[in-house]
């Protein structure tokens, strides 16, 4: 399984990126979402539900406990 970053919810604050154990967080670069605000996205491969980005975020919404790629936009 894998947790999301709902890509039209993430404000790219960016806290998650360095509390990820596995480093699967990644800028969408160059790319802006509905809120023209850069956001993240987490691969799903690597992920291993550990909740630390979850914790870390900011955002109500922005990151979801289950995996939905189609609110993801990597
Ligand atoms: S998911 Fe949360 S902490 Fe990560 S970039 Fe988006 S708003 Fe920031
Ligand atoms: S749940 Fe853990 S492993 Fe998965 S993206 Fe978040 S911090 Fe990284």
């Amino acid at each position: 399984m894998s947790y999301t970053i709902v890509a039209d919810v993430c404000e790219g604050i960016g806290d998650c990126i360095p509390v990820c154990p596995v480093e699967c967080i990644h800028w969408a670069d160059g790319k802006t979402n509905t809120k023209s605000t850069a956001y993240t996205w987490i691969d799903d491969s690597t992920c291993i539900d550990c909740g630390a980005c979850l914790s870390a975020c900011p955002i109500e919404g922005a990151i979801l406990d289950e995996w939905k790629p189609e609110l993801q936009k990597p």
